[in-house]
């Protein structure tokens, strides 16, 4: 080429390139872009034209510029490196010759269209080398434009992308891979990045957000497991097993529980403002599994191993109960024996055949009446020895109130169970602590139980209050005279009648709230029943022991 044809060319061309970097095709690459402003600059400095003709020849990226019929016009040694073929080898060729004709008919003719529209195209196109051997173009075809706004020439820049096309794509196929293997997956998965958005998640997981109505079940058991490991524990990138989280659906509908396993692993940012200033995101996987069903038999197990427990606790009060009875029935006539047996001991020795036999009787039958009455306590079972621990009274009411389910709806009792939402746990006699309880439900349900009874209704409800735990048993049945209210935490008092009940539970309810330094008290309540109303301190016995014992 001539000197001024060349110049008149290098004008167009950077008006060309110019357009270009205005109005960037889309998925325009950056090395590309990074390239064509290099170009420019030296433009812009007023470079000669043979050092712009020597920076394209030395460009790492393969260009050619073509006729407007795409014949080739001029190439660079880096078309050369890419596709093969020399300067004398296709200058002269159609553009065509590179194609290995699997580019679909629509690709060329959208670039073509752009073209005639004297716009930029880039895109990804099949060629085929010199030697035969594919490869993928990522190609970008500006037109070159005169003064008069005519196009004159066609500007291509094209480099191998195959390597990176084959790298994504087993990015791609292992992401799939992975994807398929964790949508297979029965157990709810769940890919979370550090603002607790979900990345990635499977089948099960979609499914337990449908039976979620709307609740991110993910956000559910971050919640939960925040409550139950500790905020400082969870998230500080150490992965937990297995931790048992609930979830209420509400409406009556039962607890779910699931056991959760997550791992956490931190992915380097792929953004470019972090090439060289490295940054990390955390991510946590988040498997859940569901074992409502496993805690149902384990909760079924536990609390019919409670129900004898209890069963034998009664046992063991109603022998206590019949005993002291027993021993209480036969003090009164043996006190009266031994005042008899005190007035013939007198009168002993004074020569009174008849008083003499008597009192040898008598002390005969005092012996055998002592033995009785030793025998009689000995046989008082022993109250059975039970450690202190932390108990949860809400925990301890609920168990009560399964247990005694069956008896609540054969009596056709509806239960309001009103549990305080945030209940500090104590330290007591657990054992105790429910056998009382369940003492109070079944005085509850025995007074609901008469024929009188219309409105059957049992409500039960936990508060805190200082250093007090309060509960509130109320029913609606005919509930205690004012004046019996005292009365009725005395042995063997009962107000059941001939029913076989000695009279002993309330007393039994006392001794455990004596145990445990707190209260119980009856008043009427709202509905005028009887309401039982118990506090608890929440400082352990042994503690108000030591406690005591350093003020005395
Ligand atoms: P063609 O007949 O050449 O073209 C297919 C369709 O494109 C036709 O239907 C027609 O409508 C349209 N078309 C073709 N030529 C023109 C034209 N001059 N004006 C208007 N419409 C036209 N192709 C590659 O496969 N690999 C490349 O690396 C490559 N680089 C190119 C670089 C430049 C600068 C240019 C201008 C084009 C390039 N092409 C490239 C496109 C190439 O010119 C062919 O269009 C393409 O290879 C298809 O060839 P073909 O013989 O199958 O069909």
């Amino acid at each position: 080429m001539s000197d001024q044809p060349e110049k008149r060319l290098v004008l167009d061309l950077s008006g060309a390139v110019r357009a270009l970097l205005d109005s960037p095709p889309e998925g325009m690459s950056d090395a590309a872009l990074a390239t064509l402003a290099q170009a420019m600059q030296m433009v812009d400095a007023g470079l000669p034209t043979h050092l712009y003709h020597a920076a394209v020849e030395q460009s790492q990226v393969a260009i050619s510029i073509t006729d407007t019929d795409a014949n080739i016009l001029y190439v660079n040694p880096a078309f050369t490196r890419v596709t093969g073929y020399s300067g004398a080898d296709i200058v002269g060729q159609n553009e065509s010759l590179l194609s290995d004709r699997t580019t679909p008919v629509a690709v060329y003719k959208e670039l073509w269209g752009a073209l005639l529209r004297q716009q930029p195209w880039n895109g990804v196109l099949v060629n085929r080398r010199k030697n035969g051997t594919r490869y993928l173009a990522e190609l970008i075809v500006a037109p070159v434009i005169d003064g008069e706004g005519r196009t004159t020439h066609y500007l291509g820049m094209h480099r191998d992308v195959t390597a990176m096309h084959r790298l994504e794509q087993d990015v791609r196929n292992k992401k799939r891979l992975i994807e398929s293997a964790v949508n297979v997956t029965p157990l709810p998965i769940v890919l979370l990045d550090s603002d607790q958005n979900v990345v990635l998640d499977n089948l099960a997981y979609k499914t337990l957000r449908s039976d979620m109505e709307g609740e991110e079940p993910a956000q559910v058991f971050i919640r939960k497991l925040e409550s139950v490991l500790g905020k400082g524990n969870y998230g500080d990138s150490r992965a937990f097993e297995d931790v048992e989280v609930d979830w209420d659906p509400g409406g009556g509908k039962p607890v779910r529980w699931f056991a959760c396993s997550g791992t956490w692993f931190r992915e380097c940012d792929s953004e470019v403002d972090t090439f060289f200033n490295k940054r990390s995101s955390d991510y946590l996987l988040l498997a859940a599994k569901e074992i409502t069903e496993l805690r149902r038999r384990q909760e079924e197990v536990r609390w019919s191993a409670m129900r004898a427990l209890i069963a034998e606790e009664e046992r063991a009060q109603t022998m206590r109960e019949t005993i002291a009875a027993a021993i209480y029935q036969l003090k009164g006539p043996f006190n009266l024996l031994n005042a008899i047996k005190g007035m013939a001991e007198r009168r002993h020795g004074d020569g009174n055949e008849f008083m003499n036999t008597l009192w040898s009787v008598l002390t005969q039958v005092s012996v055998s009446g002592q033995e009785a009455l030793a025998t009689l306590e000995a046989a008082l079972p022993r109250e059975s020895r039970e450690p202190l621990v932390a108990v949860n009274l809400n925990v301890i009411i609920r168990d009560v109130l399964a247990i005694s389910t069956e008896r609540l709806i054969a009596a056709g009792i509806l239960v309001d169970w009103r549990p305080a939402p945030k209940i500090p746990t104590l330290m007591g006699y657990e054992n105790r602590l429910r056998g009382m309880l369940k003492q109070l439900l079944d005085n509850s349900i025995d007074a609901m139980s008469g024929r009188a009874v219309r409105e059957r209704e049992l409500t039960i409800a936990t508060g805190v209050d200082g250093d007090h735990v309060s509960i509130a048993i109320e029913d609606t049945g005919p509930g205690i005279d004012e004046d019996l209210r005292l009365k009725v935490f005395e042995p063997f008092f009962t107000t059941k009648g001939a029913t076989g009940h000695a009279g002993m539970g309330l007393v039994l309810v006392q001794e455990v709230i004596n145990q445990h330094s707190g209260t119980v008290s009856i008043d009427s309540g709202e509905k005028g029943g009887c309401r039982m109303s118990l506090t608890i301190p929440l400082a352990s016995p042994g503690q108000r022991d030591v406690r005591q014992a350093l003020r005395r």
